[in-house]
């Protein structure tokens, strides 16, 4: 109950306070935007782009994209597409199109310790819904059009993605696993213990609409206490929880840095692991073999990393925590793409995040092909391999007809660069056009 007064509240303020419309308005008056009017109903045709096939790395120049109903309905080569008389055509010359990009570990009530953190101890949960609107809008804005919630308090991710869908306001499409669930003392906010009782809280999460479970197995870097490595679950614990959230037809992912834990959770059949920092050669080997889901969030631990710890005002055992981790974690990383293992790209920043002169998103993507992939892959572990991940992949992920039309524009060919992401100018999610940089289309 408490769950559900928390969301009406939250709604309710949403609602009432936020000056969507009037604010537009006024910049429109000021010739500083120009107003999104269309609807996803109008047939839309994106014309001289050159589409990437991010399955076979092929680029079809001057190509076509139809786009009715929110879907891709064709897409070819000029030459071959009949453009509808009615169709409102935009043009995509110079631009090189792929599907929207996909983050799978986001929190957009992300507080961390230190100065900016610390601002928002008070925080209630309407205004923290709110700033998750604002960072969902920033994040959609910035080419993401799917992301994966990996906890969030109180419910305040499904009073978000509910705003979003009913067009209340704008931000990615949605997929949550509600708050983390820990034993207590661990890296999450719902602590339970027992079998039964995390059977409980796992049985509650669904009910209020988690796609997923998230479950923290070991320390993480942002603790005061509880070492990364240490497993501190019983296996009674960890296996109820994973069979009632299959029982449910739920996948079940955890945040773990330990090898320890991994073996563990990989002998019941956990589904994906988050960060990953000192998994070793046997879990990755294992991972492998079941197909077990690795998203990496390696930007967090590099160097990329520490003009946002400095932001946000991190104290020193945070940033010495930081460091401590970063090569191990990467040495990690290098070893699951030599390996094969399952990859899919998140960042655990906000998707937006200034990251080494670029976005978390784009600069997680870039480090990936440091580590070994070749651009094509890195791009698959944001649009293919996430939509595989999350079992979406018959509904996003590729510009192909029939798929939502989720489509990002960027000025050169990422298949040959990754850095290409850096120009992303366009984004398009469900047909509609929410950024054209060409003419200055900004949704707010
Ligand atoms: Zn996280």
């Amino acid at each position: 109950m408490r769950y559900r007064r928390w969301m009406i509240a939250a709604l309710a303020t949403a609602a009432t306070l936020m000056p969507i419309a009037a604010t537009t308005d006024a910049l429109a008056r000021e010739g500083k935007i120009m107003v999104d009017q269309e609807v996803s109903t109008e047939v839309i045709a994106l014309v001289g782009g050159n589409v990437v096939d991010v399955d076979t790395g092929k680029v079809t120049m001057n190509a076509t994209v139809l786009v009715s109903g929110g879907r891709i309905s064709a897409v070819g080569p000029a030459a071959a597409i009949t453009i509808p008389a009615d169709a409102r055509q935009v043009s995509m010359t110079g631009r090189w199109l792929i599907p929207g990009l996909m983050n799978m570990h986001t929190h957009y009530g992300l507080k961390l310790p230190g100065a900016a953190g610390a601002a928002l101890v008070n925080e209630t949960d309407p205004q923290q819904v709110l700033r998750m609107a604002g960072n969902a809008r920033k994040s959609l804005l910035a080419g993401v059009t799917t992301t994966r919630s990996t906890g969030e308090d109180h419910g305040n991710d499904f009073a978000l993605r509910a705003g979003i869908e009913r067009g209340d306001v704008i931000g990615p499409r949605i997929l949550t696993a509600g708050e983390i669930i820990v034993p207590t003392g661990g890296h999450g906010s719902l602590e339970a213990d027992g079998p039964y009782g995390l059977a409980t809280a796992v049985r509650k999460q669904i009910k209020y609409g988690a796609d997923w479970i998230k479950i923290a197995i070991s320390g993480g870097i942002s603790d005061t206490h509880g070492a990364i490595g240490a497993a501190p679950m019983t296996d009674e614990e960890l296996s109820t929880l994973i069979e009632v959230a299959h029982r449910n037809g739920i996948p079940v992912t955890a945040h773990n840095g330990s090898a320890q834990a991994a073996q563990q959770a990989l002998k019941f059949d956990i589904d994906c692991f988050e960060h990953g920092y000192y998994l070793d050669d046997a879990a990755l080997q294992l991972m492998k073999k079941k197909g077990v889901w690795l998203v990496p969030t390696i930007v967090v631990s590099q160097p990329g990393a520490k003009e946002f710890y400095k932001k946000i005002g991190s104290p020193a055992w945070y940033l010495a925590r930081v460091d401590s981790t970063g090569k191990e974690h990467w040495a990690m990383l290098e070893k699951a793409i030599r390996l094969g293992v399952n990859i899919a790209l998140g960042t655990d920043q906000f998707p937006f995040e200034p990251n080494d002169g670029t976005t978390a998103t784009v600069a997680e993507a870039e480090l990936y092909v440091k580590a070994g992939m070749t651009p094509l892959q890195a791009l698959r572990s944001g649009t293919t391999e996430t939509a595989r991940m999350l079992k979406i992949d018959d509904m996003t992920g590729r510009i192909k007809p029939g798929l939502a039309a989720d489509i990002v524009a960027v000025n050169a060919n990422p298949v040959e660069n990754i850095s290409a992401l850096r120009t992303i100018d366009f984004v398009m999610k469900d047909g509609r056009i929410y950024r054209d940089d060409k003419t200055g289309l900004i949704a707010q």
